[in-house]
C-alpha cells in the first residue's frame, strides 16, 4: 500500500518511520522496515506505524543505518500477519511491494523445483525469491530487468542488496518518486512521505528501474536505455 526509501548521511529508521506515518491515511494492516548494514536487518509487526516505532525501540540494535526501505501494507494475497508484513528478506535481499503479482502461482512452481521455499503466503516474497534466483548469475539490475519481463500485473518495488550502498526501485502500473536533496535521497510512493525534507522530486514513469546512490545522485533506465525525467517541484505545504 505505502512505500518509504532512504539513502543518505542521515539516520535512515526515524526518516522511514516518519515516511510511513504520513502514509498512515492510506489504510494498512501491518508495516515494517529493513535497514542495510553489514547485515540486512529487518522489523516488522502486524499492527500499526506505532506498534512498528515500539518494535524497533525494543530490538536492542541501533538502527543506525544510512540507508532502508520501508511498507505499510493492505494484504491482497495473504492475510494480515507478522509473516506476510514487508519487508521480505533473503540473506542477501529486501524488499516491499505494492501491488498484485498476477502469476506469483506459476513463479512459485518454478522456485520450488529450484529449491526455493517460501515463508510467506504473499505475491511479494515471490518477487524476491524471484530476483535472489537470477542474481546468482546476472547483477542486482540484470536480475530485477529478467524478473520484471516475467511478472504479470501491477507492481512498485524498492529493493536493496547486503553488499551495494544502493536503493534499486522500479515500477509498472502503481505510483513511486523520488525525493531529491544535495546529499541524499528519498523513494515513496506518495509525495507526502517526504515533503517535510524536500519539494523536488521526479515521478517514475512505466517499467522504469531507478538506481538510487549515496550523496544524492541517482540514474533511472527504461528497457535497459538510461533515460531523464522531468525533476517537478510542489511549492505548497502541508
Ligand atoms: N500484494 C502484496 C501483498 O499482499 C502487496 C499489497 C500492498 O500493496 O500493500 O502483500
Amino acid at each position: 500500500c505505502g512505500i518509504v526509501g532512504y539513502i543518505g548521511n542521515k539516520k535512515a529508521s526515524g526518516i522511514l518511520l516518519n515516511g510511513l506515518s504520513a502514509l498512515e491515511y492510506r489504510g494498512y494492516d501491518s508495516a515494517g522496515i529493513a535497514l542495510l548494514n553489514d547485515r540486512i536487518e529487518v522489523i516488522k509487526v502486524k499492527g500499526k506505524v506505532a506498534d512498528l516505532v515500539s518494535a524497533c525501540l525494543s530490538s536492542g540494535s541501533e538502527l543506525n543505518s544510512t540507508i532502508g526501505i520501508g511498507h505499510t501494507r493492505w494484504a491482497t494475497h495473504g492475510k494480515p500477519s507478522k509473516e506476510n508484513a514487508h519487508p521480505h528478506s533473503t540473506k542477501n535481499f529486501a524488499i516491499v511491494h505494492n501491488g498484485i503479482i498476477e502469476n506469483f502461482k506459476e513463479i512459485d512452481d518454478f522456485l520450488l523445483q529450484e529449491g526455493y521455499k517460501k515463508s510467506s503466503a504473499t505475491d511479494t516474497e515471490t518477487i524476491l525469491l524471484l530476483i535472489d534466483y537470477y542474481s546468482k548469475t546476472l547483477s542486482t539490475f540484470e536480475a530485477l530487468k529478467k524478473a520484471m519481463s516475467i511478472l504479470k500485473g501491477s507492481f512498485a518495488i524498492a529493493l536493496i542488496h547486503l553488499g551495494e550502498q544502493k536503493i534499486y526501485a522500479a515500477k509498472k502500473e502503481s505510483p513511486l518518486l523520488i525525493g531529491l536533496q544535495e546529499d541524499e535521497l528519498f523513494l515513496a510512493s506518495d509525495l507526502s512521505a517526504f515533503l517535510e525534507h524536500t519539494k523536488q522530486f521526479v515521478v517514475l514513469e512505466e517499467n522504469d528501474i531507478a538506481i538510487l546512490e549515496k550523496n544524492g545522485r541517482y540514474k533511472i533506465y527504461n528497457n535497459a536505455n538510461k533515460v531523464e525525467r522531468l525533476v517537478k517541484s510542489v511549492d505548497w505545504n502541508l
